[in-house]
């Protein structure tokens, strides 16, 4: 479905971002969602920032994926899609 990693997770991302949103309305739940936005946030700028440049990626040089986005991937490796060539 998903060919590249960080497709895949920006797709995951978004999802995580909508169940925090259904979230917010519920006062036991708020605060957690309120936490899972935040998380969301701070993934997607770290994700902005290594972007692949051919081979590598262009803010730490390393191959692609690069080290950084196999870890923000790993939290989501038990989902559907995930590949095991992906794990850092
Ligand atoms: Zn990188």
């Amino acid at each position: 479905m998903f060919d590249d990693l960080m497709t895949w997770l920006r797709a995951q991302l978004d999802e995580r971002e909508s169940t925090a949103a259904h979230n917010l309305a519920s006062i036991e739940r708020h605060d957690l969602a309120v936490q899972m936005l935040v998380e969301v946030d701070a993934k997607r700028r770290i994700l902005d920032l290594h972007r692949q440049d051919g081979a590598l990626c262009e803010h730490c040089d390393a191959h692609w994926p690069c080290p950084t986005v196999r870890l923000v991937g790993l939290p989501y490796a038990d989902r559907d899609g995930y590949r095991e060539e992906w794990r850092p």
